[in-house]
This record gives C-alpha cells, sequence and structure tokens, in this order.
C-alpha cells in the first residue's frame, strides 16, 4: 500500500471565507501516483472546515446568512467561550460545516458526484491555518 501527506497553508485576508481547493487536491493526488484507494483532506484548526458542496456564489452567501443566523459573530459577550477569546462563532461555524472530507479514489481521479467541489471554509481568519491532506492505496 501506498501512502502520501501534504499539507496546505491557507492565510485569508478576511475574517470568514470560502475557498475551492479541489485543483490543489486534485494535484495531490496526481504526485501521489495512487490509481485507487481513499483521499481525506481535513482542517487542522478547530475554526476552519473542509466540506464538499457547489462552486456557486449565490450559494455561498446562502452559507454565510444561514451560519450567520446560527452563531451570530457579534456581539461577543453571548458566548461563555469568549472570556479570553473572540472566535466562539466560528467553532460552532466550524461544526456545522465539518472537519474533513474523505473522497474514493478510482481509475487515479477523485470520484465525484455531479457539482462536487472541495472548498476550504474559513471562520477566523486573517492568520496562518493548516490543511492536511492523506492518501492511501495502490
Ligand atoms: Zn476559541
Amino acid at each position: 500500500m501506498k501512502s502520501y501527506r501534504k499539507v496546505f497553508i491557507f492565510h485569508t485576508n478576511t475574517r470568514r471565507a470560502f475557498i475551492n481547493i479541489t485543483q490543489q487536491v486534485e494535484a495531490c493526488l496526481k504526485e501521489s501516483g495512487i490509481k485507487e484507494g481513499l483521499l481525506l483532506c481535513n482542517s487542522m484548526h478547530i475554526t476552519s472546515s473542509v466540506f464538499i458542496n457547489d462552486d456557486e456564489t449565490g450559494l455561498h452567501k446562502d452559507f454565510e446568512t444561514f451560519l450567520e443566523k446560527l452563531a451570530p459573530e457579534k456581539p461577543y459577550d453571548q458566548y461563555y467561550h469568549n472570556g479570553y477569546e473572540d472566535n466562539a462563532d466560528a467553532h460552532l461555524k466550524r461544526t456545522i460545516m465539518g472537519r474533513e472530507v474523505v473522497v474514493a479514489i478510482t481509475n487515479g481521479r477523485l470520484d465525484f458526484g455531479p457539482w462536487e467541489q472541495i472548498f476550504y471554509g474559513e471562520f477566523d481568519g486573517k492568520r496562518d491555518k493548516r490543511v492536511l491532506v492523506k492518501i492511501i492505496g495502490e
């Protein structure tokens, strides 16, 4: 069995952002040489997500509205966690959007359904954050 590992660093200029990372993940798969197996991609931070959905700007605005309704950033003092920090909303948003994705690898390709794309979701940005790609297979 072959194994491959890579870590990407993202640094957004805004507190929140969605970044399509599909091409970077596909480049990892190509570099790995693995043709059949599984690919894991996860955020290594507890205030950001990796998730799969449609690359459509209207939908991304809908995600922002949906997440702000469930866990609004402000007022900061509405959260117990914000005694020393201001990012309780980011922890909650990350929990909703998930930590990681697993994608099947078939014939050397990510075995996606129609419209599936991989995104990095940042909820407490303006600093370096890491994303792990791990691939196992043959
Ligand atoms: Zn925190």
